[in-house]
């Protein structure tokens, strides 16, 4: 193998960067030429590759998103969009890609192994850490930091003035953000996809934390919970409990997606990129490097984003023994 290229693709997330960079100077201290696709699987199909130098990704590792752009691309869906990158991959003479993204990203290279065989390795890159085959994703690390930022912050005001905040943060179906920013920011409930806790539930936690003198609670809510969201969490507990909360809702959002990545984040990342370099060059194709008890794991694409990779019940029994 000579030729590799690399790309980020799907959501963008903290330590993309690192990851690239290390791609890049991995396959250059291996002999290999680098190649970057620009915008994702969208570059591949227009053609947007350009040669990647040593210092192509300096001054990177510190940067959030992602230097060589993301996208969503329908035409990668379509096998005409697939033909189109293989013949713009093939031109140029790549033997090896490396895919930065989540299990979206990983579902196109799969996609695109079995029709045209081209050895991939994956990094996950995604804030949710809801991939399968790896303990830790690229950019959680930073996204559960970001969002334990905002929840101190929203704690001095639910404090000072005795409110409730319901407060909504990312992870899509997965409840990893919510329940580790949960405990870190000591919240008085997590509500999370993976276990079922509806509004009557949360209205008699509250209710008990008020008879115990509590008048100010956070309650941590996963944008995917099936309850709802946090606006609407919050309007069945005033329904249920009239007049007696000062009750609020903030919405984390993108912000929890940027900024600069933490140290854990750029060193996952960087590791995470030399891996999938060796990873290609011993043979692996058509899996994603990730960590696993600090070791290095390949593990199959399609186990990836098939196989579940639960909360463990014990992060969740922990919510509710620190919140009495
Ligand atoms: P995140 O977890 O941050 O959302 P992701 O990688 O899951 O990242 P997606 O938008 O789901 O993000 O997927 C990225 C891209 O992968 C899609 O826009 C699409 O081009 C491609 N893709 C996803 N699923 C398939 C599929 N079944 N076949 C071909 N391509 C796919």
């Amino acid at each position: 193998m000579k030729k590799i290229a690399v790309f980020t693709s799907g959501g963008d997330s903290p330590g993309m960067n690192a990851c690239v960079r290390a791609v890049v100077r991995g396959g250059i201290y291996k002999g290999l030429e680098v190649f970057g696709i620009i915008r994702g699987y969208n570059g591949m199909i227009q053609g947007n590759i350009i040669p990647l130098q040593s210092h192509s990704v300096s001054n990177t590792i510190q940067k959030g998103g992602t230097i060589l752009k993301s996208a969503r691309s329908k035409d990668f869906m379509t096998p005409e969009g697939r033909k189109k990158a293989f013949e713009n991959i093939q031109k140029l003479g790549i033997e090896g890609i490396v895919a930065i993204g989540g299990d979206g990203t990983f579902r196109g290279a799969a996609e695109f192994y079995k029709e045209y065989g081209i050895p991939t390795v994956g990094c996950p890159g995604t804030i949710d850490n809801d991939l399968y085959g790896t303990d830790y994703t690229i950019g959680y690390d930073t996204a559960i930091n970001t969002a334990l930022d905002a929840i101190d912050k929203i704690r001095d005001t639910a404090d000072s003035h005795d409110r409730v905040f319901f407060i909504e943060v990312m992870g899509r179906d997965s409840g990893y953000i919510a329940i580790a920013c949960g405990i870190a920011g000591g919240a008085e409930i997590v509500m999370v996809p993976e276990t079922l806790m509806d509004s009557d539930e949360v209205a008699s936690i509250l209710q008990a934390g008020w008879n115990r003198s509590k008048t100010s609670s956070i309650i941590v809510v996963a944008e995917g919970d099936e309850e709802g969201n946090a606006q609407e969490v919050a309007e069945k507990i005033k329904t249920l409990l009239p007049n007696q909360f000062d009750i609020r809702v903030s919405t984390l959002g993108h912000i929890q997606r940027g900024g600069s990545p933490t140290a854990r984040d750029r060193i996952l990342a960087s590791r995470l990129g030399l891996a999938a370099v060796d990873g290609l060059l011993a043979g692996y194709k058509n899996v994603m490097a990730g960590v696993i008890n600090d070791q290095i794991v390949f593990t199959p694409f399609e186990d990836t984003f098939q196989k579940d990779k639960p909360i463990s019940q014990e992060m969740i029994e922990m919510v509710k023994i620190l919140s009495i």
